[in-house]
């Protein structure tokens, strides 16, 4: 058994490992020891399976040898990255002095806990997503989202009604890990965010005083006591992981999550809006409207895409930037010029507040600022007339001159990664570095020229003065020289073709070079610092700016988007009604072959035509008709162009998808029981402004049934809900309800036959189909001769009215056939008691009692 147990005959650094790992009993503890991070016990047996270390064992400091594993601290980062992608959490214990200053043993102490929703680090962070964590607090059924973003110091919170509401802003915002205290909501949340890591909250009524300060007395001024809770929970767990070092600024804004347009997860995952089914971001509708130049702008977009606005005057002033730089090319080409050239300004800025920016990071942050102010005086001279007030009023305001002429004055122009070895500040900055910089690089002309000097007297040509860390100075002789060696030079090393040796006024030299050498790089370290510090206090200006780039380098992607590929600004009203001429689907549009895009012309409306029931071959494009509907909505609305000729779009306020089928096993859900979830929520969830677009429903029961679910579920959309939706599907019963309800239309995509093979045209018309040509698709797919020859005619038979052949002809698919045509003027016992369900009412395991009923009632 490998677990850690502190005894009294442990050596003292044990005992200090075990110190750190009672604090963080549930981090794996990265142990600094010299050039390594150790782990011991668990954490090395644990340790050596992720990160595939070697196991071995540590014996002098107990009876019993101890498991340890370890990494070389310099490639720690990737270590840590790994873990974090694997949802585990890990402390970094320091060494807290140089080992070579200190008597007896080196304090260590944690210095960081990193944990996968609070990295601060850009080598692990993704550039262009967030990393967020987020907190739930409940009161009653109301229940608070916090949501922190650490590398940014973004802490944003909303109140929602009940918890479903609150999985469906958490399935938007995806975040890396969640405080969640245990219970019911927990497990639902692991099963729609399986990469979300959850944690414990910790409790601290005292928090939001000492991290947002003054802060804190207006906030609990304008915000719910829920809210406040989860807010506070977030910051005291980010808190608690940089023990030694206070939060930077925080801004603590709040938003309604009602000003956005829903997107639930099921359509944040059907509609592949940041990451396709597979898992990939390409293919994403994000990866492939994203322009941006820079990761403040990929990752604005990305949110955006995520929480479309549902505010038409919002949405309009989004629509204007975009059109000046569609209209203003020239502009757009030098705004991309200089964000192309702006580091990520916003996670630097923060990576400052935490003190953990290197002199690297500050010459990125001195380029931001620069390419900032470059920007500024291109919008200033903007030259097209007609966009020149929407272009000024974009350029950012406050370009932090003062913080910029300090980094220029300070910085020299290329500053190392780590801030030890300095060669950071500028020469004429600091009287006292320029000095030792000066004796320094005398004294190294010294050695030059003792060197000559010691050439001559020795007459040894080759003879080198050299330097080593480990060694210091010494004087290199060649072995065929050794005989013409002096006798004061003393020998410190041989060496494979000769010796090393020192000499007395060689060692006093190296005295004076290193004292010099180490008084600059502390002087260089502390100029840094207090540069760093004095950055420290104008992050909250930082913080404005990097958002005003973000939103610009958002609106110019949109334009160079819309450029690039023809799309069209939308007119966004307060109407209820769609209209796309010539609308195309952006991602399956990009990845066909030029100009084979097949576009087509949809109208929704509330009050008229507002459910279409499209029905087709299988591969005629239903699917890609009806998700290109709801991805122009979300462009629009996220303030992009849509892939049109024109568009019309009264502002929508929920997108609700219902695609294909698929288990959810592990949670004990079988294919059905997710199609029927996912119908239920957008049942419940749906309101007169809301799309709906059903592919296919009712596939994953037998024929009667899911008909009949289809069917009135098509029905509550039209009659109770009346909202604008779109209902793809195989059964081409569905058909019928044209006739019965005013507000239904029949679209197909039309499809040509020859002989046994299918044309498809892709092109939306008016009208049922009566056809689905899954034969001839299956033939396309390959299914062998023999089994297609006996579908065709199993088909044909069916078709006739007769059973397959060999049946007793009383296949369901007969029933199907006739189950609605006769029933409108005389409804069944099936369907009248499937009138008289409220469905709202029911709980998914009365659903499946109320199905089985109705099964029963079948003749
Ligand atoms: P099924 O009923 O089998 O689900 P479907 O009718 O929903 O099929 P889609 O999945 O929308 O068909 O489209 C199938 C393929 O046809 C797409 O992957 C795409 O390559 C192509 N396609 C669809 N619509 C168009 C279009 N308008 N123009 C060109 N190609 C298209």
């Amino acid at each position: 058994m490998a677990s850690a147990k502190s005894t009294g005959r442990n050596s003292p650094v044990m005992q200090q490992f075990f110190r750190a790992k009672e604090q963080y009993p549930d981090a794996l503890l990265f142990f600094r020891m010299g050039d390594f991070y150790e782990f011991f016990y668990d954490d090395a047996v644990e340790a050596s399976k992720l990160l595939e270390l070697t196991l071995t064992s540590r014996s002098k400091d107990a009876e019993v040898p101890i498991p340890m594993a370890g990494v070389p601290h310099h490639a720690a980062t990737g270590y840590i990255a790994r873990l974090l992608e694997l949802g585990r959490k890990v402390a970094i214990c320091e060494q807290m002095a140089d080992p070579a200053t200190v008597k007896g043993i080196v304090p260590r102490e944690v210095v960081r806990v990193i944990s996968p929703g609070l990295v601060l680090d850009p080598e692990v962070l993704d550039a262009r997503a967030h990393n967020y964590l987020a907190s739930l607090a409940f009161a009653g059924a109301r229940v608070g989202v916090a949501t922190l973003e650490i590398s940014t110091g973004e802490l944003r919170a909303c109140v929602l009604d009940d918890s479903a509401s609150a999985l469906t802003e958490l399935a938007r915002l995806d975040p890396r890990e969640l405080l969640v205290a245990e219970g019911e909501l927990a497990a639902v949340l692991k099963r729609v965010l399986p990469r979300c890591v959850q944690s414990r909250p910790p409790h601290d009524a005292h928090a939001l005083e000492r991290v947002l300060g003054d802060g804190a007395q207006r906030a609990r001024e304008h915000f719910e006591p829920v809210v406040l809770q989860a807010a506070a929970q977030a910051l005291a767990y980010a808190e608690q992981s940089q023990p030694n070092q206070p939060l930077g600024p925080i801004r603590l804004e709040s938003y309604n999550p009602s000003d956005q347009l829903s997107l639930d997860e099921a359509a944040v995952r059907n509609l592949e809006l940041v990451r396709t089914l597979n898992g990939d971001r390409r293919g994403s509708l994000l990866s492939l409207l994203d322009e941006t130049c820079t990761s403040m702008g990929a990752r604005a977009l990305r949110r955006r895409v995520l929480a479309p606005l549902t505010d038409v005057a919002a949405i309009r002033r989004r629509h204007d930037a975009v059109e000046a730089f569609v209209t203003d090319r020239d502009a757009r080409a030098k705004v991309r010029g200089a964000l192309g050239a702006i580091p990520d300004l916003e996670r630097i800025a923060n990576r400052v507040s935490a003190s953990v920016a290197s002199p690297r990071e500050l010459g990125g942050l001195r380029n931001a600022l620069r390419g900032a102010r470059t920007l500024k005086e291109q919008l200033a001279h903007s030259a097209g007339e007609l966009v020149d007030s929407v272009l000024h009023e974009l350029a950012p305001r406050d370009t932090c001159e003062d913080v910029l002429a300090e980094l220029q004055r300070v910085l020299v122009d290329e500053p190392p990664i780590a801030a030890k070895e300095g060669g950071i500040v500028r020469e004429g900055c600091d009287p006292r570095i320029d000095e030792l910089r000066q004796l320094s690089s005398s004294s190294k002309d010294v050695v030059l020229a003792l060197e000559e000097r010691e050439k001559k007297r020795t007459g040894i040509s080759s003879l080198k003065i050299r330097y080593t860390r480990v060694f210091g100075y010494y004087i290199e002789i060649t072995r065929s020289n050794l005989g013409n060696v002096p006798s004061e030079y003393k020998r410190k090393q041989t060496i494979a073709n000769g010796e090393r040796y020192v000499t007395d006024e060689l060692e006093e030299l190296e005295r004076k070079i290193e004292s010099a050498d180490v008084q600059l790089r502390n002087l260089e370290l502390e100029r840094f610092e207090a540069l760093r510090r004095w950055i420290a206090v104008h992050v909250p200006r930082l913080g404005v700016l990097a958002t005003q780039l973000a939103e610009l380098d958002v609106h110019q992607s949109f334009a160079e988007l819309a450029d690039r590929y023809d799309y069209t600004r939308p007119t966004i009203d307060e109407g209820v009604c769609l209209t796309f001429h010539d609308l195309r689907h952006p991602v399956v549009e990009r990845l066909a072959a030029s100009g084979s895009f097949v576009p087509n012309d949809v109208t929704l409306d509330v009050d008229g035509a507002r459910l279409m029931v499209i029905t087709g071959p299988n591969m005629a494009g239903k699917s890609t008709t009806m998700r290109q509907v709801a991805l122009a909505v979300i462009i629009a609305q996220a303030g992009g162009f849509v892939p049109a000729r024109s568009a019309r779009i009264g502002v929508v306020d929920r997108v609700f998808t219902r695609v294909g089928a698929s288990d959810n096993l592990a949670d004990g859900q079988s294919t059905f029981m997710v199609e029927m979830r996912e119908a239920a929520a957008i049942l419940r969830g749906a309101t007169r402004r809301s799309l709906v677009i059903l592919d296919e429903v009712g596939r994953g029961t037998s024929t009667y049934d899911g008909l009949a679910i289809a069917w009135a579920i098509a029905e509550h959309l039209h009659d109770v809900i009346s909202c604008r939706g779109m209902f793809a599907t195989h059964y081409h019963e569905l058909c019928e309800l044209a006739a019965l309800r005013p507000g239904v239309r029949n679209f197909n995509v039309a499809a040509r036959e020859y002989g046994d093979s299918v044309v498809f045209l892709h092109k939306l018309v008016a009208g049922g189909s009566s056809r689905s040509y899954g034969v001839a698709v299956a033939k396309l797919a390959g299914l062998p001769e023999l089994a297609l020859a006996r579908a065709r005619a199993v088909l044909n038979e069916l078709e006739a009215g007769r059973g397959p052949a060999g049946t007793s002809g009383r296949a369901e698919g007969q029933g199907q056939l006739t189950l609605f045509a006769s029933a409108p003027a005389a409804p069944s016992q099936v369907e009248a008691t499937l009138r008289e369900l409220d469905i709202d009412q029911l709980t998914p395991v009365q659903a499946l009692v109320a199905l089985s009923q109705l099964k029963a009632l079948l003749p």
